[in-house]
């Protein structure tokens, strides 16, 4: 899965998600991408969120809205990317055999980025620069 969330020069979010979905998927099976809310969610007055990872347990949780629901309550988006793993991962009794990530971007262009193995980068364009944010952000 591909996430992508941006700011334009007033300030206005807008985010995108493409994937292939998980490898020897079941024929019509739908992952998180396409369902707004678990693979992507934006609310223009707060943030932006979106998932990569296994898409049944982000579905289980509905990420995206969770972490923007986060940031409405004063989370920072890394705050709220941590928490949103962190539910993930209890809903399953701390079984951690598989991947869940998210970015996330509140109104004031902070960023943030959870998952649960080490494995995804964040790109940050800014400024006219790109950064590589290597995640040292996953559960150790
Ligand atoms: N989230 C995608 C899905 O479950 C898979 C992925 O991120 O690679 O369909």
């Amino acid at each position: 899965t591909i996430g992508m969330l941006c700011m334009d020069t007033n300030g206005d979010i807008a985010g995108a998600c493409t994937t292939s979905g998980l490898s020897y998927k079941m024929r019509g099976r739908v992952g998180d991408s396409p369902i707004i809310g678990s693979g992507l969610f934006i609310d223009n007055e707060i943030g932006g969120a979106a998932a990569t990872g296994m898409g049944e347990e982000i579905m289980k949780t509905v990420g995206s809205f969770l972490i923007v629901e986060l940031m409405r309550q004063g989370k920072s988006p890394q705050e709220a990317c941590e928490e949103a793993v962190q539910r993930v991962v209890s809903k399953n009794s701390g079984y951690q055999e598989f991947q869940v990530a998210y970015i996330a971007m509140n109104k004031k262009g902070e960023t943030g980025s959870y998952c649960i193995h080490p494995g995804f980068a964040m790109m940050e364009y800014k400024d006219q620069k790109n950064t590589r944010i290597e995640s040292d952000s996953y559960i150790k």
